[in-house]
């Protein structure tokens, strides 16, 4: 029986250890933190990681959970339109998902198959001898692959991959859920949906299922996103939402409103930034088995198309296949090799993209000068030609 390593249990390592646990292979699945936490707040699922997961039998597990977004055309700070709502290019909505919920169907994914060890960092990998290997300065877990799913700032990137390190964008971004019970109602002409950018800030926002959807759960709501120039910011969380509150303020409804229930404790804060340069490898045979890079170990990058998750879950989908179709002979080399070959291709392709939405949601000063220089549909065509995904051998 194939062995496998999966480190880090975020969307990308859970799906990954299911996947692998599915194929018939003995998982052990590492994380550093003592339990597996989903991840805070929620993400937005576009088409290509929705057909991943259907390649991963996982899409399923979506229906109940997801709740889509329609087109929603994006605004300028006073409500006046830069792009009308219900033209977007984008074959079909994405949904949003709520993070815990989506760790709860993973979780279901793994079986009772995964080795699952919490509380053990790696912070090391071994390359040189027969098999690859990962220890947190006490044990090693040696086996034929070890998948890196550890992130960022990846432990096993470091030792594959050097020269590559997670470098900020010049942004900070803040995420939130506002539970329903505590939302705000809002007049039924306000959408609750919505894009909104201008000075280089911008806030996305999108419901959760509909009021009192989510029955006894507090897992339905609104949730949105606050991206703004510059550096982490060291406050205690009040402090970070008085800010917030501050650079938004006079933004069209319901920004304020939101802002307003949302309390210090849903807020998480988080560093925007890209791996740079890109690993030239995100498969790295290791004697005859190896190392397979996904997610934001493999290609951090910033949010500005939220395609993290599901780039994630494409890796995972392509990773099976060429693991489950393509392995010949006793060695994993060639069919990881192949991994990195499909995957770097893909994703230099979206950073393209995600370049090209930059240079729109970046844009300060004045924001009529920067829509005569930049077509914000530009932010639509980016988001549609990114979820162009053949599936795991395109
Ligand atoms: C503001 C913001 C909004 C976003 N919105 C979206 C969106 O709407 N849609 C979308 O698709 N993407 C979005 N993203 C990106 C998305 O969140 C990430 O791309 C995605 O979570 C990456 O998943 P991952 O499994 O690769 O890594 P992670 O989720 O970072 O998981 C890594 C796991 O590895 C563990 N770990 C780390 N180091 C070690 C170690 N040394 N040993 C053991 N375990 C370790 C961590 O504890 C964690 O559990 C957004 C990102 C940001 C910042």
């Amino acid at each position: 029986m194939r062995t496998a390593v999966v480190v880090g249990a975020g969307v990308g390592g859970l799906a990954a250890a299911g996947a692998l646990a599915r194929a018939g292979w003995k998982v052990t699945l590492l994380e550093r933190d003592d339990r597996l936490r989903p991840g805070r707040a929620a993400l937005v699922l576009w088409p290509n990681g929705i057909r991943a997961l259907r390649a991963l039998g996982l899409a399923g597990g979506l229906d109940g959970i997801s709740t889509p977004v329609p087109s929603a055309g994006i605004r300028r700070p006073d409500g006046t339109w830069l792009v009308q709502p219900g033209v977007s290019e984008v074959e079909s909505p994405p949904v949003v998902v709520h993070r815990e919920d989506l760790h709860d169907a993973f979780i279901a994914g793994l079986g009772d198959q995964v080795d699952v060890r919490g509380g053990i960092e790696v912070q090391s990998a071994r390359v040189r001898r027969d098999r690859p290997a990962v220890g947190d300065g006490r044990v090693m877990f040696e086996a034929d692959l070890v998948v890196a799913a550890d992130g960022p700032d990846s432990a096993i990137r470091r030792r594959l991959a050097a020269a590559s390190t997670f470098a900020s964008a010049g942004f900070a971004a803040w995420r939130a859920v506002i539970p329903w019970y505590r939302a705000p109602e809002l007049p039924a002409d306000v959408a609750l949906h919505g894009e909104t950018i201008g000075g280089g800030q911008r806030f996305v926002y999108a419901s959760l299922g509909e009021r009192g959807s989510a029955g006894g759960s507090t897992r339905g709501g609104i949730y949105w996103v606050a991206t703004v120039p510059g550096a982490l910011r060291p406050e205690p969380a009040a402090g970070q939402l008085a800010l917030l509150r501050r650079w938004f303020a006079g933004w069209h409804a319901p920004i304020a409103q939101l802002l307003a229930t949302t309390e210090a404790d849903d807020l998480v804060q988080e560093p925007i930034g890209e791996l740079t340069p890109l690993p030239e490898a995100f498969g790295v045979p290791c004697g005859p088995g190896g190392y397979a890079l996904i997610g934001d170990a493999a290609h951090a990058m910033p949010h500005h198309l939220a395609q993290g998750a599901s780039l994630a879950l494409e890796d995972v989908a392509t990773l099976q296949t060429v693991l489950v179709g393509g392995v010949t002979g006793g060695t994993l080399g060639p069919a990881l090799v192949e991994y990195g070959r499909l995957r770097r291709a893909r994703i230099l392709r979206v950073l393209q993209h995600s370049k090209k939405a930059a240079a729109v949601l970046q844009t300060r000063g004045r924001l009529a000068a920067s829509i005569a220089r930049v077509n914000p549909r530009t932010l639509d065509r980016a988001a549609a030609a990114s979820t162009e995904w053949a599936g795991p051998t395109g």
